[in-house]
């Protein structure tokens, strides 16, 4: 008999725990384990906000998965994950015509954009999904810069940036944003009031659940910079030319960028699998109901609190899963048994850009306000290069 086939999709937040949870922990002839990630490099979703205001260079965002393994006990895939069969227990790749089975199959693959079924988003408005897309949203604000000098009819919808929702990756976006404008309109020749950003939620208040001491810091701190927020205004579409609301207003802009929620992979649902919002409610031990050998973690898998409401899907949480399924993985395959799986939350810290943040910490949700928060959130970010690099790789990327 073989050894049995661990195969881990997606290298994000909780695919890399596990899988260095499991290099560390098991020896050579215990599991072969397999990553699969669409990219050669690991992105850090949670500072993608940054490269899309163009305040981050993208780079500093990645990592190479090959310095992050040991190829002696991980073979990495670079291919696309078409799907995947829990019953057939195998899993389909873009790059071959083979599929590649396994014994225990982990889904770490991240979110999808969620839309609620407001029209055009997908195909018209800008998102802040992976490296490549945050790129782009840098580059086409830039190019309608450009061009609104170019074609000197000083069309001001080329300088008008919609931000649809303001949710924690909104307000971070326009955080970063404000910090940038004044070097971008430098850069173009564009007198600063000229440029409106408009960021648009539909519930009645700016990061809904969230502290509201803190919430109205964030909300006088970004209205102070310019940034004009409408709340208790749901999109209804994004078009060519910018936003429908309800009601049927038009708001013309240049520049649409769509941050009104995430929903689990859309793999999940091709499979068949039961879910909400695309993700999956997983037993006590992450695992998809009705399969003992399918787990699935971060964004993709649904946790309830002991109200029965789910977490919100964040990066601490997928962290968390990763490094709990590894144990349970190795007990697994050493013949014990697995714990249960519970979430800790620690903290929410946001940035709203370089110097100033908001957030809660610890059990009992501590609020810290501007530069400390910032700093805080900078130390978290700086932690995580820690945690998959050591020492030089978190110097080498933390800005504190
Ligand atoms: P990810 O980390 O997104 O990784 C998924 C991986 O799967 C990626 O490498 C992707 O390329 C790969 N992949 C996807 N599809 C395929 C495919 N078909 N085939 C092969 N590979 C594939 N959370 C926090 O806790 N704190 C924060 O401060 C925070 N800030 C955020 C800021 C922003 C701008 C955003 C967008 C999110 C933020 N979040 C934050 C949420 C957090 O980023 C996610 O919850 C977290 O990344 C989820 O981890 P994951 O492992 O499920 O997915
Ligand atoms: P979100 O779901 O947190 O926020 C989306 C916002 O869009 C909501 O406020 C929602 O009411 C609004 N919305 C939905 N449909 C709308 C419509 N049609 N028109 C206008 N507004 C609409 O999503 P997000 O901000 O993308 O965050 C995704 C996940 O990542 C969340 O779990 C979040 O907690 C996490 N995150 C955490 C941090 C952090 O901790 N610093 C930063 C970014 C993201």
């Amino acid at each position: 008999m073989g050894l049995p086939k661990i195969v881990v999709m997606g290298a994000g937040f909780g695919g890399l725990m596990t899988v260095r949870g499991l290099q560390k922990q098991l020896n050579h002839q215990e599991a072969e384990i397999t990553l699969i990630n669409l990219n050669p490099y690991h992105y850090v979703t949670t500072q993608l906000h940054e490269p899309a205001a163009g305040t981050l260079d993208p780079n500093h965002t990645r990592v190479a998965i090959d310095s992050l393994i040991s190829r002696d006990k991980v073979r990495f895939i670079q291919d696309k994950v078409t799907g995947f069969d829990p019953k057939e227990k195998v899993v389909r790749l873009a790059g071959t015509e083979e599929n590649l089975s396994y014994d225990y199959l982990i889904c770490a693959l991240g979110a999808n954009t969620e839309t609620f079924g407001a029209k055009g988003v997908l195909e018209n408005a800008l998102l802040i999904n992976n490296l490549n897309s945050a790129r782009m949203i840098r580059e086409h604000i830039e190019y309608n810069f450009a061009r609104y000098q170019a074609s000197g009819e000083k069309n001001e919808e080329l300088l008008t940036i919609v931000v649809g929702g303001a949710g924690f990756t909104s307000v971070e976006f326009v955080g970063e944003l404000v910090d940038r404008l004044p070097y971008l309109c430098a850069e173009f020749d564009i007198p600063r009031e000229k440029v409106k950003i408009i960021t648009i939620e539909a519930a009645p208040t700016v990061m809904p659940g969230f502290d509201k001491e803190l919430v109205d810091y964030a909300v006088n701190y970004l209205s102070g910079k310019g940034v004009d927020f409408r709340i208790n205004t749901p999109i209804e579409a994004v078009t060519e030319d910018g936003v429908i609301l309800k009601g049927g207003e038009e708001v013309k802009a240049a520049n649409v960028v769509w941050n009104c929620g995430v929903r689990g992979n859309s793999l999940l649902e091709e499979t068949g699998l039961e879910t909400m919002r695309g993700r999956v409610k997983v037993d006590e031990f992450l695992r998809a109901p009705g399969y003992e050998d399918l787990f699935i973690i971060g964004d993709n898998s649904l946790v309830f609190n002991d109200e029965e409401r789910p977490y919100p899907p964040t990066a601490q949480m997928a962290m968390q899963q990763g490094q709990h399924l590894a144990k349970n993985m190795v007990a697994v395959l050493r013949g014990g048994d697995m714990t249960p799986y519970v979430y800790a939350p620690k903290g929410t810290v946001a940035s709203l850009g370089r110097k100033i943040g908001i957030g809660t910490v610890g059990k009992n949700n501590k609020k810290v306000f501007g530069r400390k928060a910032s700093l805080l959130k900078k130390i978290i970010d700086a932690r995580w290069f820690f945690i998959l690099g050591g020492i030089s790789l978190a110097f080498k990327k933390a800005k504190l």
